[in-house]
């Protein structure tokens, strides 16, 4: 095969090919025969056409930061996404139109010229991109207030599995008109189609943040977070111990604590010094610089890999009336472990430590499995299904839904061209 021959961007050189073996979870992919670099809707449904036809599974890989393996090849040709970069603000509908490609750090370097600012905000930040979270309906530090991805995507442009390049949305907030299938491929890590721009929903930039910090332990963290709730805060997260003391360990700390369980609370409305005083006053909080104590929190997962080396994360999420029981089970059953999260949203990172994938599986699919029958939980807040989570996918969701999911797959992809033997059983 000669990628060259599809008209597209492409390169065929093993040696660079394999730098699409691996993504930000502990998997490993195969070496792709070829990556292509589509520019717009045009390209990719090229590639998709051809494949169709030479019957060659496709992996759309954009910034690799997938935790559970979702972009990794096994056979067949990588799509590469960075270069989707189309750019079109819309400042008086407080919408853009945007390319996959683009990450939202960069994303919002350019709409702060308008005062406006896209809300997601991932610990891969600077790293993960506008394509990738929408396939994998990525949350992060401020989905207590701001919503996740999904709540953001108001319309997108994709092309189908076999190069059908369509539209679904409207433009007005309101719109009784619309299959959703733009819906349907938020979270479907590019099941169903290729996302090739995104007309998503921004907010203004807040004026100014105020991030407190209150010492805690799991035992009490539950309640602390239902009582914050009430003051309507923009993030609330959670780390452990175990977690603290790894990130005052690592290189690019900011700054050392003491050691005990923290929460960092934000509030980033009009009320939110008179918030933050009130806080300070009934729950003992300190105030602190935003830029450093955000900083120290998007260390915890790397500070934890780092001191420990081998770490295996399960971001399970419960209902918040859920959160005190869930988290008292986690403590009791988890060994050597450390937790961390978006507490605000009942999303937790459950961390084993020292031990690889292969190692705890077993165990965490009983963990896991368990939560969803006592709490409620689902097996996945916000990094997705991947490869990593298939094992535990039936404890949660019933066979009579995985057979929909399947008969959508077969539907759009007959061919099962695109990133297939993720998500989805078949
Ligand atoms: C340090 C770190 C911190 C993280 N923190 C968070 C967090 O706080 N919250 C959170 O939700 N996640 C987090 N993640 C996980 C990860 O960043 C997200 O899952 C992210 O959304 C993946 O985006 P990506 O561009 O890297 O996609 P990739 O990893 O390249 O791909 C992910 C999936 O999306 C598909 N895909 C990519 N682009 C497209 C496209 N244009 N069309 C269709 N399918 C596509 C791929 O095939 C794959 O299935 C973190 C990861 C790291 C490494």
């Amino acid at each position: 095969m000669k990628c060259s021959e599809v008209g597209v961007t492409c390169l065929d050189d093993p040696e660079l090919l394999k730098a699409y073996v691996s993504d930000a979870s502990p998997l490993r992919g195969e070496v792709p025969k070829a990556a292509f670099f589509p520019i717009d809707a045009t390209e990719v449904a090229k590639v998709l056409k051809w494949a169709n036809k030479e019957k060659i599974a496709v992996y759309p890989f954009a910034g690799g930061t997938s935790l559970v393996g979702s972009p990794l090849p096994s056979e067949g040709v990588v799509m590469d996404l960075i270069l989707m970069d189309y750019l079109e603000v819309f400042p008086k509908d407080k919408l853009a139109l945007v390319g996959s490609g683009w990450k939202p750090s960069e994303l919002n370097s350019e709409l702060r010229e308008y005062g406006l600012w896209f809300p997601i905000d991932p610990g891969s930040y600077d790293i993960a991109t506008i394509g990738g979270m929408i396939a994998t309906n990525a949350g992060g530090i401020r989905a207590v207030k701001y919503g996740v991805t999904a709540d953001r995507v108001r319309a997108l442009e994709f092309v189908t599995p076999t190069g059908e390049i369509v539209w679904s949305g409207a433009w007005s907030k309101k719109s009784s008109t619309w299959i959703r299938l733009h819906q349907l491929l938020v979270g479907s890590e590019g099941q169903f189609g290729v996302v090739t721009k995104a007309l998503l929903e921004l907010e203004r930039l807040p004026e100014k943040a105020e991030v407190l910090m209150i010492e805690t332990n799991l035992e009490e963290v539950g309640d602390l977070v239902l009582k914050l709730m009430e003051f309507e805060p923009s993030a609330v997260e959670f780390m452990d111990e175990t977690t603290v003391e790894a990130v005052n360990h690592h290189p690019s700390a900011p700054f050392k604590l003491e050691g005990n369980s923290i929460l960092l609370v934000e509030f980033d409305d009009e009320r939110a010094s008179e918030k933050a005083e009130s806080i300070e006053m009934e729950l003992n909080a300190t105030r602190g610089e935003p830029e450093k104590l955000w900083k120290y929190r998007k260390l915890a997962g790397q500070a934890l890999t780092y001191k420990y080396g081998k770490r295996a994360d399960w971001d399970v999420a419960v209902p918040l009336s859920e959160l005190s029981p869930a988290l008292k089970f986690v403590k009791d059953r988890l060994e050597e472990g450390a937790v961390f999260g978006h507490f605000g949203d009942g999303n937790m990172h459950i961390n084993y430590l020292g031990k690889s994938v292969e190692e705890v599986i077993e165990d965490a699919k009983e963990l896991v499995c368990e939560m969803v029958k006592r709490f409620k939980a689902t097996v996945s807040g916000e990094h997705g299904i991947g490869l990593l989570k298939l094992p535990m996918l039936k404890c949660e969701v019933s066979d009579e839904a995985i057979e929909v999911w399947r008969k959508l797959k077969l539907a759009l992809d007959p061919n099962l061209i695109l990133n297939p033997g993720k998500k989805i059983p078949l």
